[in-house]
């Protein structure tokens, strides 16, 4: 018997339609259903028995965390009622990395979910969304990729939701775990598996948003020359519960910001120093507390859901150090 594999749409450029097939900028993402996207790909049949569903079909840059927990919710469902042996998430890559990372810390259980996309439009000479789709059915039919936490297939690479970050606005290699590598690699078709992260996800996450209707809110700052602090001024009177400050370095904070999130933090605003380098830890400080290796956008995820449980410093800075 084959696999049962669902595959959730949400739109982006794997789903993008042009004008014309030499375009491959200024098309119109999450222009095409999920039944196109599956008759374009008819081997896909030979790996699995597959059903598609449409969540949302939008260009992922306008994704949000309604469009998250509608999407998580779904598919701890589908895996609660066994619709499905495997499940594969259809993005556009501009924030691919973050939905990956969402549903690593929230879908409960063993079963591979992979999200996939493409650098392409559907309708491009060489579109790289029709192997992408297959090769993601293949991870996630595949009895080795169970366990894995939420994985990110492209390019015949097969990342960890929570290192992988797109690297390159255009080119079809763009997504990378800088320091940490690859999971792995679909050869020939068949996904082999070389590592596996040991931070605690999916089966393993004490994160549970049954019955959210919303996130906290949580923005994250950019650190710059001649940082004045006036964002996070703005962001205390918007009434933000967390700050992500996307610091110089060792996520150092400019003398001219930190006054005014010494006093967002006097008002109990959780703030969690991260880096805009690409990589390397942020190591703890006194007032602040450390993102880890995390993207700013993925602290900010993991800082929401940490929110959803505690407003306790020390409890959020244990779950820095295991997601
Ligand atoms: N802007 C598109 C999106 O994220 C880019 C892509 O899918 O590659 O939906």
């Amino acid at each position: 018997m084959k696999p049962k594999i669902k595959i959730l749409a949400t739109g982006g450029t794997i789903a993008g339609s042009a004008k014309i097939s030499t375009q491959t900028t200024g098309y119109t993402a999450g222009a095409i259903g999920i039944d196109e996207l599956l008759n374009a790909v008819p081997e896909i049949k030979n790996f699995a028995n597959v059903t598609g569903e449409q969540i949302c079909n939008i260009d992922s840059k306008d994704i949000t965390d309604e469009i998250w927990l509608k999407l998580a919710n779904r598919i701890n469902e589908i895996f609660s009622r066994d619709e499905a042996d495997g499940i594969v998430v259809t993005h556009g890559t501009d924030t691919l990395e973050e939905t990956a990372y969402f549903l690593n810390l929230t879908v409960h259980g063993d079963k591979p979910v992979v999200l996939t996309g493409a650098m392409r439009p559907a309708t491009a000479i060489s579109s790289d969304g029709a192997m992408n789709l297959l090769n993601a059915v293949r991870i996630a039919a595949h009895k080795n990729s169970f366990g894995k936490g939420v994985l990110v297939a492209l390019n015949d690479e097969i990342n960890s939701a929570r290192e992988v970050t797109k690297t390159n606005t255009l080119t079809l290699s763009t997504f990378k775990s800088f320091e940490f590598g690859l999971l792995g690699c679909v050869n020939n078709g068949t996904p082999e598996f070389y590592r596996t992260s040991t931070r605690r996800h999916t089966g393993n996450s004490e994160f549970d948003i049954d019955g959210l209707t919303k996130l906290p809110l949580v923005k994250i700052i950019y650190g710059h020359a001649g940082d004045d602090g006036i964002f996070i001024d703005a962001a205390i009177n918007a009434g933000v519960n967390g700050i992500v400050y996307a610091g110089t370095g060792n996520g150092s904070i400019h003398a001219n910001a930190e006054k005014f999130l010494s006093r967002a933090a006097a008002q109990g605003i959780v703030i969690v120093r991260s880096s805009r380098c690409s990589s390397g830890t942020v190591t703890p400080s006194e007032q602040f507390l450390s993102g880890d290796n995390l993207t700013p956008q993925k602290a900010r995820i993991l800082l929401q859901l940490a929110l959803t449980k505690t407003n306790d410093r020390s409890e959020i800075q244990r779950m820095f150090y295991q997601y």
